[in-house]
């Protein structure tokens, strides 16, 4: 089988080469998008594949379709670069690589509170003007006297809660749907409940009506004083004023975020620290506050997952088989 991969990228190749080798199957790698002007160059090829940072407009459909291409491979999750009526109509099937490496996540989660349980930080920033001493950081905290809330435990925070219930922290879950399968290390409640007992939170939910804004400033005052709070999921999630707020009062003991409301204005782009958003220059300036450019599923892992199982439900749709990536509605 002969597939096309738009928007290829320098991280994937080694993964398209290896996968090549171990199926057999021949992939042509372009960095170009797929669109109006590049769907011509699937003429001759089976299958396509491509990233999410690109939409997929109507007439793409319709000339994959005569081009008798009756497939397109997204290797991320965020399928709504595609329109889904037109690839219906045109009897084109999609698919997407919905979990590529929730470990991924999980781990650099727990990376970054250790972080801020040892104040790794404050100690970086002493030792940098030649402070060595023990009080630069202060004491830290150990993982296993931790109870940790874990609101949304679905892949990432399931992978996270039996690496925290591993290390011996109390691990309490917040989510609508319950999974039996987690009882051996969460303890399932309610929102209010954990926000009482918890001394870290970590939100693994998608951005939805009812979680957008769920962060905010009555929520800060539901949680106990000295509370971490991890943001690895969506920056709207969490109220960033409310945050700030709660940071500057000690409500917050530190935070971790991966990600934030407006990280489409910096993230994944070089600039100076004084042409930061000012709320971003203000929050880094904190000791306890940790903010990583939505680094958290960058793994080799992940990578070789998302190339390989897009690839792999590539050839299962062009054989006309059965997928779990595909994108039905
Ligand atoms: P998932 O769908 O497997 O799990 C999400 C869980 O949240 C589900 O169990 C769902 O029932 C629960 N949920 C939904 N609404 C809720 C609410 N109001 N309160 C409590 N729980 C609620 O998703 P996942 O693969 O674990 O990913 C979770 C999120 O992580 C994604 O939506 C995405 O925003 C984020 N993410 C971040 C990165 C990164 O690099 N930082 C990478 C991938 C995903």
């Amino acid at each position: 089988m002969k597939i096309l991969m738009y928007n290829a990228v320098a991280d994937e190749l080694p993964y398209v080469k290896q996968w090549s080798e171990k199926t057999g199957h021949e992939v042509v790698t372009i960095d170009q998008p797929l669109n109006e002007e590049t769907v011509n160059r699937a003429s001759g090829f089976d299958a396509v594949s491509t990233q999410q940072t690109t939409s997929v407009n109507p007439p793409v459909y319709e000339r994959l379709s005569q081009l008798n291409i009756k497939q397109i491979a997204l290797r991320q999750v965020g399928y709504d670069v595609f329109d889904l009526p037109a690839a219906f109509a045109n009897h084109v099937r999609l698919s997407n690589v919905a979990a590529y490496s929730p470990r991924a996540i999980a781990e650099y989660t727990l990376t970054q509170l250790f972080n801020l349980i040892r104040h790794n930080k404050k100690f970086d920033r002493a030792m940098a003007q030649g402070d060595y001493t023990w009080a630069a950081g202060g004491q830290a905290r150990e993982i296993h006297d931790l109870t940790v809330a874990i609101i949304g435990v679905g892949r990432i925070g399931t992978a996270l809660a039996e690496m925290l219930h591993a290390l011996g922290a109390q691990v309490l879950g917040v989510d609508p749907v319950y999974r039996a399968q987690n009882e051996p290390f969460v303890t399932y409640t309610t929102l209010d409940e954990a926000l009482r007992r918890a001394d870290v939170i970590s939100f693994h939910t998608p951005l939805n009506d009812e979680t957008r804004g769920l962060a905010d400033h009555a929520f800060f005052e539901k949680v106990q004083p000295g509370t971490i709070m991890l943001n690895f999921a969506r920056g709207e999630i969490v109220d960033m004023t409310a945050l700030e707020s709660a940071l500057a009062s000690g409500q917050l003991a530190g935070a971790a975020f991966d990600v934030a409301p407006n990280e489409n204005d910096f993230m994944d782009q070089k600039q100076t620290v004084d042409e930061l958003p000012e709320n971003i220059q203000r929050l880094v300036a904190y000791d306890n506050f940790l903010l990583s450019p939505h680094i958290a599923f960058y793994t080799n892992t992940a990578i070789k997952n998302m190339v390989e199982m897009a690839l792999n439900d590539a050839v299962i749709m062009v054989n006309g088989g059965f997928t779990q990536n595909e994108i039905l509605r």
